[in-house]
């Protein structure tokens, strides 16, 4: 049986939002040593705002019509992002066939004139686009993230978009570090510069900081982890599921996130209040010590 004291702790998780699958998770979490943080949608909001556009080779609000065809199929923050921006302008997405998403890169479709795309520079490589025109210079060089679009192998442009830092994440990083964690990465499917931006933020060393992330390779760094002690992932993405699964104890955006992240995880967060993650930790060790 269940002893009382965890069963008390599991309830008063649940109350502040932090929902463990079970005494066995409450357990595992309060021998974690290690947080391993994904970026986009857990210490951001996950809610962006495209910030600009760049176009060289057509008008911007046709630009974003093709763009917001192919983001209407995805449930990626980017994709809201792009739509609201389109119905901002009272755009009607351009109608799209057989789109498909791939996890960390973007989205690729098909319209009346042919194979469109769009994503990070990953898919432009995967399409054997060019994006060291000089019309682009700007935008590579800058600490945001960028979404590319082209048609086969041309470039068309792309959108920059901006997503904040939670106000309750460096509060939560800085109460993990207090409370003796040994350990806090960040890992994202997202370019480098932005990472490190956020990461200052957040006050993260360079060190910790991994960017340009598949969703395999963020399991690759999970696992090279648990070797210095128990490791938990805290993620929102489809892109998470197998690190989630992988750390001794997954941690999912219950609310904002996607339901394949949660089924992953041993812990859902249904406040977007990162200190109730902390808050939760802190109860789980405690409880781990009456019982023991
Ligand atoms: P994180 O690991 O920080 O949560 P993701 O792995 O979800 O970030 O995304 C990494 C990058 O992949 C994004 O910054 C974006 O460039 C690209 N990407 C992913 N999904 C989409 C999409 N639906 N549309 C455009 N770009 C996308
Ligand atoms: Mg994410």
């Amino acid at each position: 049986s269940v002893p009382a004291a965890i069963l008390s702790a599991l309830s008063a998780s649940a109350r502040g939002g932090v929902l463990f699958k079970g005494g066995a998770a409450l357990e595992s979490f309060a021998a974690v040593t290690q947080f391993a943080f994904d970026k986009t949608g857990t210490l951001t909001t996950g809610r962006p705002e495209v910030t600009a556009i760049v176009s060289p080779v057509m008008p911007e609000d046709e630009f974003l019509r093709l763009l917001a065809g192919l983001e209407a199929h995805s449930e990626h923050g980017i994709a809201a992002a792009v739509r609201r921006e389109a119905e901002r302008r009272a755009l009607t997405p351009a109608d799209m066939a057989d789109v498909t998403a791939h996890p960390s890169e973007g989205i690729t479709g098909r319209d009346a004139a042919g194979m469109v795309w769009a994503g990070n520079p990953r898919m432009v490589a995967r399409m054997g686009g060019d994006i060291s025109g000089a019309a682009f210079n700007a935008i590579t060089a800058g600490a945001e993230t960028v979404i590319w679009m082209g048609r086969d192998t041309s470039v068309l442009g792309a959108v920059t978009v901006a997503d904040a830092v939670r106000g309750t994440s460096r509060e939560a990083l800085d109460a993990l570090r207090e409370a003796g964690t040994t350990r806090i990465t960040m890992m994202t499917g997202d370019r480098r510069p932005v990472a490190l931006r956020v990461g200052k933020e957040l006050g993260l060393s360079a060190e910790d900081i991994e960017a340009d992330l598949l969703p395999h390779d963020k399991v690759r760094l999970v696992d090279a982890m648990t070797r210095a002690g128990k490791v938990a992932f805290v993620g929102d993405g489809v892109n998470d599921a197998a690190a989630l699964a992988r750390a001794d104890v997954g941690i999912a955006m219950g609310a904002a996130g996607s339901d394949v992240a949660v089924q992953a995880a041993d812990v859902a967060l249904l406040s977007e209040d990162m200190a109730r993650l902390a808050a939760a930790h802190k109860l789980a060790r405690r409880t781990a010590r009456i019982i023991r």
